[in-house]
């Protein structure tokens, strides 16, 4: 599950080591069209969007 950081409103994924504190969201954000609109490394392990 997708997580957003409270600090900064990036998205992540639910184990990534870089969100600290944040809020679990069902969804990706309206924005985010492409895995490139996800700038964390902790996306790497996924190819395209619709496997999130
Ligand atoms: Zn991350």
């Amino acid at each position: 599950m997708p997580i957003m950081s409270s600090d900064d409103f990036t998205v992540h994924d639910d184990d990534c080591d870089e969100v600290g504190d944040g809020m679990p969201i069902s969804d990706l954000p309206d924005e985010v069209t492409s895995i490139d609109d996800l700038e964390c490394q902790c996306w790497n392990e996924y190819d395209e969007i619709a496997e999130i």
